[in-house]
C-alpha cells in the first residue's frame, strides 16, 4: 500500500486524468471507474474513462455510462487521450496484458500511474502508486477508501454510491464471498446516500433476455459435465451455441457459478470457444486455489476462488486437458 499523502498532493490541482480498467469490464470494474470519474470531475479535474472493450448491457444503467469511451471502437481518440494524460488510473487489474487491446497505449504512457486493485500477483513495477489489497472484497471497496482518504466519505454522493454498491454486490456474488464487518459498514454508508437497492438489483440481475435464459437452460442440460469423484463440474460452450442463442456481451455472466451449486462440489469451470482461442473461467469453494490452477495450466490467474485463463488448443483438446488434470488434484478436491 502506498502512502496517500503524495497522491493527495498530486491531485491538489487540476490534472488531465485517464481512468482505465480491464478487458470486458465487469460490475466491479465499471462501478469503481465510474465512481472515481464522478469524484475526480467534482474535484475539478479533466477526466476521461476508457474501457478496452465493450461490456455487459446490464451495466449500462450506471450513472455516467454515456461518458465511457471504448478503446476498440475509438483507438485514435483514445491513444491521444492516453498520451496527453498526466495521471492514469489502473482500476481492477494489475498487469497491462489484462487490458488488451489497450495494453500498448498504457505501457507507452508516461503519466503517473495509480493502481487500485485487489487481484493476486501484481506485475512488478506496474504503477507508481499502488493501493492494492487482496483481502478487499472489490476494487469498489478500495475506491470508497481512496475517496474517503483523499477527501472524505461525505463527498460520496448518490451517483458514486450507486456505482460502488453495484461493484461490491457483483464482486461478492451478492454478499457471499470476501465479506468482512467493515464492508457492511461501507455498504451502510452507501445506503444512507439514498441509493435505490431494489432498482440496482433489478437492473443487474433481472434483465435477462429470453435468449439468455434459454441459453442458460441449454447449457445446464446439454453442455454440463459432472465428475462427482472429484467434486468438479464444468460447462463448455461451442461457438455455434453462442450464435444459436443470439449471444450478447454479458450473456455468460454467472454461468460458471451453476456447477458450483451442486451439493459438496468444490471446483467449477466454464470453457468457451472464441474466434482464435478457448477462454476458461474457474470458481472454487474452500481451500482449492483456482488462481494457482489457472496460472499453472492455462496461462491465467485471478483470485483464490475465482480465476480465469486461456488455451490455444481446440475446444475438444482443452476439455480433454482439463479432465486429464483432475486426478492430480483428487486429494485437495475430496478430502
Ligand atoms: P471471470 O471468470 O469472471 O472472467 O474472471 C474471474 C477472475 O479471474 C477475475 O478476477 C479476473 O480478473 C481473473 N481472470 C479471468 N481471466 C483471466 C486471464 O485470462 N488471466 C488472468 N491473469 N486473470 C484472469
Ligand atoms: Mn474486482
Amino acid at each position: 500500500m502506498s502512502d496517500i499523502e503524495p497522491v493527495k498532493l498530486l491531485l491538489q490541482n487540476s490534472k488531465r486524468i485517464v481512468l482505465t480498467t480491464h478487458t470486458r469490464p465487469d460490475g466491479d470494474a465499471m462501478g469503481s471507474s465510474l465512481a472515481l470519474l464522478h469524484f475526480l470531475k467534482e474535484q475539478g479535474h479533466d477526466v476521461s474513462l476508457i474501457t478496452p472493450t465493450n461490456y455487459a448491457v446490464f451495466l449500462h444503467f450506471l450513472p455516467g455510462d454515456h461518458e465511457v469511451i471504448i478503446y476498440e471502437n475509438h483507438q485514435k481518440r483514445c491513444n491521444k487521450l492516453v498520451a496527453a494524460a498526466e495521471v492514469l488510473f489502473v482500476l481492477d487489474y494489475n498487469s497491462p496484458k489484462r487490458a488488451k487491446p489497450m495494453d500498448r497505449a498504457i505501457q507507452k504512457s508516461t503519466a503517473t500511474k495509480i493502481l487500485i486493485d485487489h487481484h493476486l500477483d501484481p506485475e512488478e513495477g506496474f504503477g507508481d502508486y499502488a493501493f492494492w489489497n487482496v483481502k478487499a472484497s472489490s476494487t469498489c471497496e478500495l475506491v470508497y477508501e481512496f475517496i474517503s482518504q483523499i477527501s472524505s466519505p461525505e463527498v460520496i454522493n448518490k451517483k458514486m454510491a450507486t456505482c460502488l454498491y453495484t461493484g461490491i454486490c457483483t464482486d461478492t456474488g451478492r454478499f457471499k464471498f470476501n465479506i468482512n464487518p467493515k464492508l457492511y459498514e461501507i455498504v451502510a454508508d452507501l445506503v444512507r446516500k439514498g441509493i435505490n437497492i431494489d432498482k440496482i438489483h433489478t437492473q443487474v440481475f433481472d434483465t435477462f433476455s429470453e435468449d439468455k435464459l434459454r441459453f442458460l437452460g441449454f447449457c445446464l442440460t446439454e453442455r454440463m459435465m459432472v465428475f462427482p469423484e472429484y467434486n468438479t463440474a464444468f460447462i463448455y460452450v461451442k461457438e455455434r451455441d453462442f450464435r444459436r442463442f443470439n449471444y450478447q456481451e454479458g450473456d455468460k455472466e454467472g454461468l460458471v457459478n451453476y456447477p458450483l451449486s451442486l451439493a459438496g462440489f468444490r471446483f467449477a469451470a466454464l470453457i468457451t470457444e472464441n474466434d482464435e482461442m478457448v477462454k476458461l473461467s474457474f470458481r472454487s469453494k474452500g481451500n482449492f486455489s483456482v488462481n494457482e490452477f489457472a496460472r499453472k495450466h492455462f496461462n491465467g490467474g485471478g483470485h483464490k476462488n475465482a480465476s480465469g485463463g486461456l488455451s490455444h488448443l481446440s475446444l475438444d483438446d482443452t476439455i480433454d486437458k482439463f479432465i486429464d488434470l483432475l486426478p492430480q488434484y483428487e486429494k485437495e478436491l475430496t478430502n
